[in-house]
Formats: structure tokens, sequence, C-alpha cells
């Protein structure tokens, strides 16, 4: 078993709830970071070298670092849970089992940006876990560790759990806070930064979830025992949630380094394909990054192991690597379709463009609509073109990344598994009959 941070206590019976999570060492970070001073916080997550977990990995320590702290401005820390990645879902994981590590990284992090007023904003579909969140935080203001002068240490802090209305551009960070000002969300055009002019104008900082529940740990033990774990700047623990064509889907902490072999095939882990069938493909890092084929997972293109970490996950760039994004571990196996796949994230993203730029507004839906032809029999091969130039014209031209997001599966589709693209146009008999043929939109 590897080194547990996030899941160290998730397995303990009752620990949803305040007692079990108090007595068994909960809260300590905060009892010790309000005796430290708040810039010495920022700096041990500095050292941590902890990386934002929503997808970007950005430093966290350093992003804490930009917020102007002389201004004399309100500051708020908003905790970006508006997971939507399609094959995403570990911080639902983390939000539902163990919702005071959530809450205790927020009163900890808020400390050390000065922030009296932080939210939780999470997505419209995980309603039940919002529930889970306003008890905790409920019980959290009961025994003062939120509120005015928590634990006597003159700092005060309101921490509210805001819900969002379901629509997957909210979990882009500037949309996000759009939405929480209580408009529609779309996203601003950055510069400025959040951490500049965030929410109502405020410097403001969005973390993901499992970065802000890392934080306790990196308090209680240090910024310098975090940056050890792990291998080079893929410092510490990450949670991956596993899901198609593996014997044991599911959420999983790992130490950072070990092989994507090891973690396919291990007991320990994903438990190898199911029904031991021929791999075909690995998205490891959410839908938004590119598929890898058969040949690229476990080797890079220079014959070295992929590693489970940020560099090795896209080693050799979009063209023979990918991303370790958002942690949301997708295997194919010989049966899945690629073309049908690469429609089914398309259509995804048409659906959820916001419409503010044309080459995302167009561009997503011309893509969903040559890849559905493409799918049922009626595609030429002009059209894979045609979708190669629509998807590059995309990319890079569009206000936030939503627009990257959807050009990138298709690019790596057509890379990769252009020969399934051509069988699809060239024996269109062979394909109308197929029984997957039945959403159509
Ligand atoms: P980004 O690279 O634009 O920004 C990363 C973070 O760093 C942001 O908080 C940004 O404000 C900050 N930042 C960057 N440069 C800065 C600067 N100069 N000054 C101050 N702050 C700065 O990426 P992003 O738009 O935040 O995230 C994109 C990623 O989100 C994608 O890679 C995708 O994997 C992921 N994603 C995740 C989900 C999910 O459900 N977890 C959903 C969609 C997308
Ligand atoms: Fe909206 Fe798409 Fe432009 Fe993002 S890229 S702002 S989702 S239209």
């Amino acid at each position: 078993m590897g080194q547990k941070i996030l899941f160290e206590k998730i397995h303990i019976p009752g620990i949803k709830t305040y007692d079990v999570y108090r007595e068994n060492g909960g809260y300590a970070s905060v009892e010790k970071a309000l005796k430290m001073n708040p810039d010495d916080i920022t700096e041990e997550v500095k050292t941590s070298g902890l990386r934002g977990r929503g997808g970007a990995g950005f430093p966290v320590g350093l992003k804490w670092s930009f917020i102007d702290k002389k201004s004399g401005n309100p500051r708020h820390l908003v905790c970006n849970a508006d997971e939507s990645e399609p094959g995403t879902f570990k911080d639902r994981y983390l939000m539902e089992y163990i919702p005071h590590l959530l809450i205790e990284g927020m009163i900890t992090s808020s400390f050390a940006l000065g922030a009296n007023l932080s939210y939780i904003y999470i997505r419209g579909e995980y309603m039940w876990v919002f529930k889970t969140l306003e008890r905790a935080i409920k019980e959290a203001y009961a025994a003062g560790w939120l509120g005015k002068n928590i634990k006597g240490s003159g700092y005060d802090l309101d921490l509210h759990v805001h819900c969002g209305g379901g629509a997957y551009i909210c979990g882009e960070e500037t949309a996000l806070i759009e939405s929480l000002e209580g408009k529609r969300g779309n996203p601003r055009i950055k510069p400025p930064f959040p951490a500049v002019k965030g929410l109502w104008q405020n410097p403001t900082v969005v973390n993901n979830v499992e970065s802000i529940a890392t934080v306790p740990w990196i308090i209680l033990n240090s910024g310098e025992d975090y940056s050890k774990i792990g291998l080079g700047r893929s410092t510490g623990t990450k949670l991956f949630s596993v899901s198609g064509h593996v014997k044991k889907p599911g959420v999983y902490e790992i130490e950072m380094g070990m092989t994507v072999d090891e973690f396919m095939n291990s007991d320990e882990y994903c438990g190898g394909m199911i029904d031991d069938r021929p791999l075909k493909g690995l998205i490891p890092g959410g839908s938004s990054v590119p598929i890898l084929p058969k040949h690229l997972i476990f080797k890079t293109a220079n014959g070295e192991d992929r590693l489970m970490t940020y560099e090795s996950l896209s080693d050799g760039g979009f063209a023979t690597g990918s991303s370790l994004g958002s942690g949301g571990f997708i295997v194919y196996n010989d049966t899945a379709c690629i073309v049908r796949n690469t429609w089914n994230f398309s259509r995804f993203y048409h659906h959820e463009s916001c419409g503010q730029c044309s080459p995302c507004r167009e561009g997503t839906g011309w893509m969903e609509k040559i890849l559905w032809r493409i799918e049922n029999g009626q595609g030429t091969e002009e059209d894979i073109d045609l979708l190669w130039s629509i998807q590059a014209k995309i990319e890079g031209n569009t206000i936030c990344p939503l627009g990257d997001a959807a050009a990138w599966p298709v690019a790596a589709a057509i890379r990769h598994f252009r020969d399934e693209f051509e069988y699809h146009v060239r024996f269109p008999e062979k394909i109308k009959n197929r029984d997957h043929f039945v959403n159509e939109p």
C-alpha cells in the first residue's frame, strides 16, 4: 500500500460526522495554522510543490502568492467543486465520504489568504453531496471552527456552499465566479486572473476540492515532507477516478511516479482488463485530454516507461502523449468504437458551449454533425479532413479552454485511429446495422 494522505481516514466508520472526525485528529491543522503567520502557511504550500488538482496543474502556493494583500480589499477563497469533466468523480468521493476534510482545508487556506468569506461551489447534480456539506458546515459552526473569533484567535470566517445549476462551463473558474455573483455563467477574458480581480472584483483564489483537502496534511507535517512524496515536480499523491473496461473501476489514491502498467494491471488498483480482452486506448485525465493508443500507453515514444506523473503522461506533447488533467482515467478495450466515443464527446461539448465565441459555438456543433454522419455510415473521406481542419481552427482561438477541450479529443482520435474513421466511410453497409445506433440526435 502506498502513502495515503486524502484517504488515510476515509474508511473510518462515521468519519462523515464531526465527532468521529474530531476524535481522529480532525481540525488539528486549523489549531496549528491559527498560531502561524499566514504568509508562512503559503510558503509551506509553495515548498510542498502541490499543483492544482482540477486539471491545469498550476502550482497552488504560487497562485496564493499572487493575491494582493496590500490593497485592503476583501479577499475570497472559492472551492471549485463543480466536478463535471466526463470520467472524473474523485472530488465527489472526497466530499461525500469525508466532508470535514474539505472544510478543514477551507479554513486553513482561507486563513492563509486572509479571506473572511469563502465559498464551495458544487455542481447541481451533486445535490446529495451538497446536503452532506451543508450538514458538515453546520457542525463546524456549532463546534466553533467557523464564524466569529474562531477558537479565540480573532480570525473570522464565514463559509457557504452554493449549488450550481448543472452547466459544465461553470467549472471554468471565471464562469463559476459569474454564476456565484448571480449571473449567467459566461467565462471572462483572462487576464485579469481571479487572483487580481475575482469575485465582486475582489482578489480571489479558486482551487479544486482535492487541492484544498491536501492543505491540512501539509500544514500538520510540512511542505518539505510533502515534496518528498511522489516523483520530481509531480509531488505528493493524486486521486484517479477509473472507469471503463477494467476489472476494478473506482477512485484510487496513488503516490505519483508508479508506472501506468502497475496502476492498470495490479490487483491493488485497476486489476487488469475486464474479461482479459485486449486494450485499445486510454484517456488518462478526463474527456478533454487526448486518447492514447495502445502502443503509447505503457511506453512513451522514446521507449521509456510511462509513469503516473504530470511530466510522463504529457511526454511527447499531444503528438504522442496526453495529460494527467483531472485524473479521469478511462480505459477502452477492443470492443469500443472510437468514432462513436468521439461523437459522444463532441455532442457533450456542443451542448455545454456557452456560445460566446464563434469557433466554439459553431465548431462544436459542426464537428458533432460530421461525427454523427461518419458514425452512421453516411460520411465521406473528405469529412475526416474537414473534421481535422475544424478542430485545428477552434484550438487556441477561444475565450476559455472549453474550445480546446472540444478540439483535442477529435484531433487525437483522428491522429491515432484514422483507420477506424476510414473503415466507417468505406464500409457503410457494415456500419449501418450495428446495434449501437440507438441514440440519434
Ligand atoms: P489555466 O491554465 O488557465 O489556469 C490554471 C489556474 O492558474 C487558474 O486558476 C488561473 O487563474 C491560474 N493562473 C494561471 N496563470 C496565472 C497568472 N499569470 N496569474 C494568476 N493566476 C494564474 O487552466 P484552467 O482554465 O483553470 O483549467 C483548465 C483545465 O481544467 C483543463 O486542463 C482540464 O483538464 C480541467 N478541467 C477539469 C474539470 C473537472 O471537472 N475537474 C472540468 C473541465 C476542465
Ligand atoms: Fe463559451 Fe466556448 Fe468561448 Fe468558452 S470557448 S467562452 S465555452 S463559447
